[in-house]
Order: C-alpha cells, then structure tokens, then sequence
C-alpha cells in the first residue's frame, strides 16, 4: 500500500474511532439529560464555541502545530467532553462542551487540509489531476468515517439494551410523544426510565477508550506531512486570521453568499433536529433510550451510502436534480413528523424516518460543498470558513431553542426554512444561468461544452516529467495524441533530452520546444571548466572567482600535479582536498573526495576541482542550493532567475577527516535519501535532506547575514557564466532553456559555483519539491505565454480555419502584441525578441523599456474558462520596483538591485536598438536579471558584445560595491571575510566552526 493511502486510512480510522464515542454520545445527550434542558443546552454550547473557533481558531494551529498535532490535539478535547460526562452537571457539561467545540473546527480543518495536501502531493508523483486524488481520498475518509455513526449508536443501545425490560406502556402515555411533545410534562413513558449509572458509565468507558485510541492512532501512525509551501510562508508572514476573518465577511458582499446562507443554516438545523429532537421526542419517548443507537444508526447508514451515490450520480443527473430530490425528502419527512401519532406498534416508521432523513442529509453534505467550491472558487476558504459558521449557527439554534418550543413548532421552522432555502438556492441557480461569464465553470456543469476557445496543447514522451504533464493538465491544457491531431497540432512540446537540429528548424510560430539547441556545452562538467578558464583568460580571474579551480583530466593532468605539489609546499603539514568528478555523470555518481594523490583515480573524463573544505554548515550539516535559471533566448540574450529554489542537505555532520563518507560530503538528494538519517530529526535542518530557498534565506537573516548581498553575487555569477556559454549557441527561435545552477555557499558567504544542469530533476521526493517545483512549472509556463505563446497558437488555428477569434482581438484590442500580433513569424521573433531589421536612431531611442503587456496567460485562462484553476495560484508579481534593501520576509528582487536604477524609472530617454517589445521583469516567481539596464540590452541585441556587458557588470558592482573585483579584489575579500566570519558567528556553534 501507498504512504498516501496509508495515512488517509489512518486518517479515517481515527475519526472513525473518535466520532463513534462522540457521535454516539451527542445523541443521547438530549436523551440523558433532560431534566432542565442541561443535554441541549450543553450541545447548543457547543455549537456556539464551534461557531467561535471557526472564525479564528484553525489557521492559527494548524500553521503552529502543523495537521498532525492539531488533529491530535483537537481529538483531546473531543476525549474531555467524554470525560466530562462521568459526572453531568452544569459545571461539568457546559465548560467540556466549550472545550470540545473550540476543538472542532480545528479538527475538521486540519483533516480536510492534510487531505488535500496528501493528495496533491500523491497526484503529483502518479501523474494524475490533483482534484481527482483530493476527491478520492475525501470519499474514502467519509464512506470510513460515516460508519462512526452506525458503530457508535450500535454501541449505545447493545450497551443501553440491557436495561431490564420495562413493562409495555398504556397507549394514552404516549399522547405527548412526537410532535406534541412540548416538554411541558414530565411524562410517565419510558423515557423517564434511566438506564443505570452503572450502564451509563459503561457506555461513557467505552466511548472514552475509543477517542484515547483514536488519539493514540493518530499520534503514533500519522505521518506528519505539512504543505512546505504554506509553511515558509508562515515563517515570514504574520498570522492570517484576521485576514481570513475580514475575507470570510468581505464575501457578502457577493449576493449568491447572502442568498445562499439558508442552505448551511438548515442542513445545521437538520442535524440539529435529528440528534435532539427526534431521539427524545420520537424514539425515546415511546421505545426508549435503547434504542436511539438502533434508530440512529439507520439515519448514518443512509447517509453515508447516499453520500457516496449523490457524488456519483450528479454527474449524469447535474446538481439541480439532486437537490430536488433532497428537498422533496425532507419535506415529506417533516409533514409525515407532524402527522405521525407514534405508537410502539408502528416500530417501522421508526427506523424508516431516519432513513428518508439521511438521504436528504446525504444532498446537503455533498451537494452544498460542491456548490460553494464551484460558485466560490476564487475564495473558497473564506466561502467554506461561511458555511462552516451558518453551519454551526443552524446546530446553535437547533439546540438552543429546544428546550423552550414544542416539537411541532420546530418542526413548522424546518420546514419554513427548508422552503425558503430552495426558493434562495433557485435564485442563484437562475443568477448564474443568466450571466455566464461570471463564472463558466458552473455552466459547463449541466451543458455541454460550447464551442469556447480550444485549449493548448502540450506533447510528451516518457522522459518528460509527470510534474510537468499533471501542471499543464491542471492548467486546462490538452495532452497531444498523435492518432487523434495533426502532427503540428501541438503548442509545448517538453523533454528531458535535447531536440535535433531538425527538430528546432522545423519549428511553427505556436510551437515551443524546452531546450535550447547547443546548451550542454555549458552542463557538462569539463566543457563548463573550459568555458569558464577561457572567460577568466578573457576578463580576468578575479572576475570569475566564484569557480573552484578545476583540471581537465586527462589533458591537464600535468599542470595538476604541478598544483598538487605547490600547494603541498605552501601548507605544509596542513591538508589540501581536492574532489575528482566524473564530466559526464550526475547524482553524485562516481565522485570522490581526496587529499593525498595517491587517493586519486579516474579514468577517461574527469575533472579534479579544488573540494571547498570550508562550506556553510546549517546545524554542522553540508549544504548547496539549488537554483533555477531560465533563459528564454539566447539572441538577445534574456536570462530569468527563480526566486525560490531548494536547498539539499548532507544527512551527516561534516567531517574532514573521514572524506569517504558521502553521506556528509555529497549533497545530492539522490544519495542523501537512502542514508539512515534521511528520516531522523536532524540539528537545525530537521527531517528529511531539503529546505526551500526562502527558508534558508530566513534562516540566514535570522543570523543577521545581509543575503541581499549574498542574492547580489549570485545573480552576477549565474551572468557571468551564462555569458561564458551564449557566444557559441546556435540561433534558435521558440524555445527556452531551464538550468539547475548548483551553488555552494562557504562560510564566508562566499557563493561557489559548482555546476549547471541540463533538465534539472523534477522529481516530487518530498513536500518541499512538490511545493517548489510545482509552481516553478506553472511559473515557466507563465513565462512562455507572457512571451506570446496564446496569440500565436490561435493565429495560426485561425489562419487554418477562417474562423474569427474573438478572444485573438480581445488581446489584441487590448494592446497585446502590436503589430506582430498580425505576423505569423512576428511573434516568433517576439518569442526570442530577435529582430532582423534595424530601424533608425531616432526611432530606436523611442522605444520605451518599460514593459506594458498584460498578462498573457491571465486573459487567455480566463478565456478558456480556466481562470479558476489559475485563480487559485499565487497571481503574478507586480513589476519589480525599487524597494528598501531590508524587505520584510524573503521576497528578494535581484532585478533591482543588478539595475538600480531601474530602466522604467531611468529619467534619460531609452534607447534600445531595436523594435521588439522588452522582455517582461517578471513571470510568477520568475526575474528577468539579464538585461538589466539599456546598455546590456542593447549589447545583447546585436551579436552579442559580451566586453561591453562585462564592462557594464563591474561598473554595477563597483558603484555598489566598491571593493569589488577588478577594483581592489584582496581588499574586498578581506572585508568580506571578517564580514562573513562576524556573521556566520551567530549561525554557527563554536564546535561546528572548529570542526570547519
Ligand atoms: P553531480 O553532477 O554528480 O551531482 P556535482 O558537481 O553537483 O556533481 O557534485 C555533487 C556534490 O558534491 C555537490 O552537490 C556538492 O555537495 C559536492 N561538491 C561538488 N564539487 C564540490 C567542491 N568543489 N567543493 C565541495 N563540494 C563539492
């Protein structure tokens, strides 16, 4: 069995055991404890503080504690209330019942979160929509967990059942019972018969064993697996309670929200009515309490079976049929209650009433929060946080007034409700047939799909990573099936190997490919020393610093050995350590670490790089970043960086003395998994072998370190080698290339580069990487379509077909495109922003730099009816703008600060040597740091001028820094040294700095 499917199962059994004591207790609260209403008024209580904690209470634990804890927690309280029942009173009921509500919500919101984590997090790795998984799991958890009801409230009446029969009752001493049933008599029937407290305390054992269990179940088989996404943010970001709060009352302002808020209010009610009302007034009343858990369990078994039906059935018969059906349930019900004189004879109707009620429960379970997750999309946490309190408002009330009104009259409010609810629940339904647009989605659920625009396309082969596949499908893309389109009907096509020459000449305006040609020239290890020793030649050493001084094996064996022996002589009695690589492996496969060359081996392709013996250590733990890089053309050259990246972590402390252990030297994820401590809680870096980038960045602020500083040199170094490279890449139109920069930071604060790679792994091993390289595809896809992917796809399908484009002249009313928009190879210059004609001086000086499309992919979802997969992301960030360096939380803007000032502010007119539109600032989570002012622009536009850019790159960096290479290297190296060294003071333990 899956991990996933074995904590849902755990999950599940939990609540099962939980809300079997519980469940089977709340219906006999009203039954038990009916002298002055203490039952009801204990459970309207406890709805109150439900009500309560739901406004405030989840996001602040779960953020705290993370699911787990938070579920095992809330269970607690659940286990108080048991307890609190030992000796009902109104100083015992009433403070556990607030107990047990506050813990509710919790409860259910930490449930349905780790639900939906954990599916995502399994539909990622199978490659299936997200969605998909979540409703699985959720219809596992309550097909298990609805039995609770049937276990629970079999329980109570075995248990209860043996009280000694009473003799039968005469007919007239049930004249009170059902809807007559005012409450206003102490009735000679068989409720007033108590079971003994010897059996009341048997039952409260049981029930109290159960929840410790469940407890126990939870705190010990539940993995506890937290959104790595939310949980950064919660690092950085003030609790949002009050935001959640303010957002769950700024929906009202949605009318549907306010039409809608019967339909939570009576399925509370409903309940409400069931547990209070009808197992006291009803079955209580005239068979006794024995027999609340038989009657009770007919209600739950309904409801369960039902639940599983509806959410099936809906899909042929639509929502609204269902519905009906609900309504048409509960009013029968609610007439044959009124109606009904209920006799011991009639022992059917009995069970037969809260059968018909649990299917109408079943509607209201499943079709309400269907409903408010279609209409409320785009807010569906403050939408759910409504229902939830209308909920709880509908069990308040129910229990609330349930000592004071007789039967009947509760019965004439259900039913008034009911009503009503339906008449509100047509009006929205009739809001949203009339107004299509403001919601497609919740068209397209009865209607076939119209002739709406066609979605992209994306093709594959079995190297393409499922991450990929499962973002462009949740993205509203289709997948590519050779037997079913033209062979050019694709818009994406991505791999992990590179495409053939062929391949990219071949290439359509609407077409993307995701590898550039050419571009291994700079990820395999020795063509990127070359590369990178020829720059240093050209432009200095100091400049490429960042390099660990590397050999080409075998060709500069001699020169090493010349090095070996210098370095020897230099130090003395002091080691040296040098790591030899394979140039054309990956995942840490055949490295290894020396100090004596007697140590070294290698055979064909290697290189020997000088091992940075004295890396950053987080709690004494080895660690490197690694960090996307997307160049999405080379002539010009544009180079985006990723703001969130990952940080890998060896699983054991850093030894120099023991150099064979990979475990402590290597970093790679792929070793580092299957070491035994991968699991264990580790200093500082906790379980597991990954951090975020923004965790380690906080980590660091929180050392006091400046890691704009630090963010700074790696932008540089990320251009500077990117540099090294572009010259001798072939010229390419409509593709882009995603590199893994990997970078070790020494504790200096010193950035090393260590490597690049091709196709960087997208595996999904952990939350982290579901987090970070989910929304890094989403970003890149951001970015392909900011760079005018939609436009073309429709063009050419419009050329194809003749048919008008609404949505094409939408965008292009709008300003997107210009005139290229009209030119099938325009935008495939767009694309690459190559132009092939130069305009005149004057003109080009015309040109703004500052970017003004919209956002390409935001109109064309939103066109496809798909805006609401896309709203529920992150939404692009905002131009960057000159900011103060210290920005609260991680949020770095690399552009800014390579390109103060920054072009769109530059008072001087702009001048850029070409017509093609400036590449965008920003993509998601993506940064344009290459151009980065209108000279490196220009620089790049015409051949590349790589000394100018270079030239332009030290200017930068000697204005900001002016010790900076090129300009007093020894110093600034110096001043950094003692700078880092105070720094990484705070961050590292004496021990750890010793052992570096
Ligand atoms: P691979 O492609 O096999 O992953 P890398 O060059 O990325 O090869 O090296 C693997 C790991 O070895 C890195 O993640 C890093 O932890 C360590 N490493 C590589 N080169 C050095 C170096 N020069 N100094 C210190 N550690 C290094």
């Amino acid at each position: 069995m899956d991990r996933s499917l074995r904590n849902v199962l755990v999950v599940s059994f939990g609540f099962l055991l939980l809300f079997t004591a519980y469940g089977g207790l709340q219906n006999l609260q009203s039954s038990l404890y009916s002298e002055e209403g203490l039952g009801v008024a204990a459970l309207s209580t406890l709805y109150g503080s439900v009500l309560l904690s739901s406004m405030l209470l989840p996001p602040i634990l779960i953020r705290r504690f993370g699911c787990k804890w938070t579920i095992v927690g809330s269970m607690c309280c659940y286990v108080t209330f048991s307890l609190g029942n030992f000796h009902a009173s109104w100083y015992t009921l009433i403070p556990t019942s607030i107990l047990l509500g506050l813990g509710a919500a919790p409860l259910w919101s930490a449930q349905s979160t780790y639900l939906t984590v954990m599916g995502n997090a399994h539909a990622q790795e199978v490659s299936k929509l997200g969605r998909d998984v979540v409703n699985q799991y959720f219809g596992i958890f309550f097909l298990i967990f609805q039995s609770s009801g049937v276990w629970g409230n079999l329980i109570s009446s075995l248990v209860l059942g043996q009280t000694p029969t009473q003799e039968a009752k005469p007919e007239e001493n049930f004249e009170y019972c059902g809807a007559k049933d005012c409450l206003l008599v102490t009735l000679p029937t068989n409720s007033t018969h108590r079971p003994s407290q010897e059996l009341i305390y048997t039952l409260l054992g049981i029930y109290t064993a159960s929840g410790v269990l469940a407890i126990l179940l939870i705190a010990v088989c539940l993995e506890a697996r937290e959104d790595s996404a939310s949980q950064g943010e919660a690092e950085t970001k003030a609790p949002p309670f009050l935001l959640t709060l303010l957002s769950t009352f700024r929906l009202f302002r949605d009318k549907r929200l306010c039409l809608l808020v019967l339909l939570p209010t009576y399925s509370g009610l409903q309940q409400g009515f069931l547990s209070g009302e009808y197992t006291r007034s009803f079955a209580t009343c005239v068979l006794g309490i024995h027999f609340v858990g038989y009657v009770m369990i007919c209600f739950s078994a309904a409801s369960a079976l039902c639940s599983l039906l509806f959410g099936k059935l809906s899909q042929y018969t639509g929502r609204r049929a269902i519905y009906v059906l609900g309504a048409a349930t509960h009013l029968s019900c609610i007439l044959a209650l009124l109606l009904w004189r209920p006799r011991s004879s009639q022992m059917a109707v009995f069970f037969l009433i809260p059968g018909l009620w649990g299917v109408g429960d079943a509607v209201w379970q499943t079709q309400n929060n269907a409903l408010y997750g279609i209409l409320f999309e785009k807010n569906k946490e403050a939408a759910f946080a409504n229902y939830r309190l209308w909920e709880a408002l509908g069990f308040v009330m129910a229990f609330g007034y349930s000592s004071f009104l007789c039967v009947s009259v509760k019965l004439y409010i259900l039913l008034g409700v009911l009503v009503l609810a339906m008449v509100t629940y047509g009006t929205v339904e009739y809001l949203e047939s009339r107004s299509p647009d403001r919601n497609p989605s919740f068209k397209t659920e009865d209607e076939p799909p119209g002739a709406t625009l066609k979605p992209l396309v994306f093709r594959v082969d079995k190297t393409t990573p499922k991450v990929v596949q499962s973002v462009l499908l949740e993205r509203g893309w289709d997948k590519f099936d050779e037997q079913e389109r033209n062979v050019e009907d694709w818009n994406l096509y991505w791999r992990t190997s590179s495409f053939r020459m062929i391949e990219h000449i071949n290439i359509k305006p609407w077409q993307r490919l995701n590898h550039h040609p050419g571009t291994t020239t700079l990820t395999r290890k020795d063509r990127l020393a070359r590369h990178l020793q020829r720059m240093r030649r050209m432009y200095g050493a100091a400049l490429y610093e960042f390099v660990p001084e590397t050999f080409i094996m075998p060709s500069d064996y001699t020169k090493f050995i010349a090095e070996y022996f210098r370095e020897k002589q230099t130090r003395g009695a002091k080691h040296g350590y040098w790591i030899c690589k394979p140039a054309e492996l990956s995942r840490g496969r055949g490295i290894m670490i020396f100090s004596d060359i007697k140590d070294l081996i290698f055979s064909d392709a290697y290189i020997v790089q000088k091992y940075i013996c004295n890396p950053l250590l987080v709690g004494r733990y080895k660690c490197d970043l690694r960090l996307y890089v997307c160049v999405t053309g080379f002539k010009p050259l544009t180079i985006y960086v990723y703001k969130e990246g990952l940080v890998r972590f060896a699983t054991e402390k850093f030894d120099l003395h023991d150099l064979k252990n990979c475990y402590a030297h290597l970093t790679n994820s792929s070793i580092n998994k299957s070491g035994v401590s991968y699991e264990k809680i580790k200093e500082v870096v906790g379980r597991g072998c990954k951090w975020t980038l923004s965790r380690f960045f906080s980590y660091l602020r929180n050392g006091d370190v400046d890691d704009l500083l630090l963010w700074q040199k790696i932008n540089h170094m990320v251009i500077l080698t990117v540099l090294a490279m572009a010259p001798s890449v072939p010229f390419a139109a409509n593709c882009f290339e995603l590199f893994g920069f990997d970078i070790l930071i020494d504790d200096n604060l010193k950035p090393w580069l260590l490597e690049v790679n091709h196709s960087p792994a997208l595996s999904l091993d952990c939350s982290t990487d579901v987090s970070v390289k989910r929304k890094l595809i989403h970003d890149i896809i951001e970015l392909i379509c900011l760079n005018g992917l939609r436009s073309e796809g429709k063009e050419s399908r419009k050329a194809a077909s003749g048919n008008p484009d609404p949505l094409f002249s939408r965008g292009a009313r709008r300003g997107r495109g210009g005139p290229h928009t009209h030119l099938p190879y325009g935008s495939l210059l767009r694309f690459t922003g190559r132009t092939h004609s130069r305009t005149s001086p004057a003109t080009e000086k015309a040109v703004s730099t500052c970017p003004t499309r919209p956002r390409t992919t935001q109109l064309r979802e939103t066109a496809n009816g798909q805006d609401l997969l896309l709203s529920s992301r992150e939404a692009p960030k905002i131009k960057a703008s000159l900011r103060g360096r210290r920005t609260p939380g991680p949020t770095l803007i690399p552009y800014v600060t390579l390109t103060q000032p920054h072009p769109c502010r530059t008072k001087s007119p702009p001048s850029v040597p070409d017509t093609g539109p400036e590449p965008d600032p920003q993509a998601g989570s993506f940064t344009l740091i290459f151009p980065f002012n209108e000279a490196t622009s220009g620089a790049s536009r015409n051949g590349l001028d790589v000394r100018r850019i270079i030239q332009e790159l030290q200017k930068l960096v000697s204005k900001r820094h002016p010790h900076a290479p090129g300009s007093g290297a020894k110093r600034r190296r110096r001043a950094l040294r003692t700078q880092g060294e105070r720094q990484v003071q705070h961050l590292l333990p004496a021990a750890q700095q010793h052992m570096v």
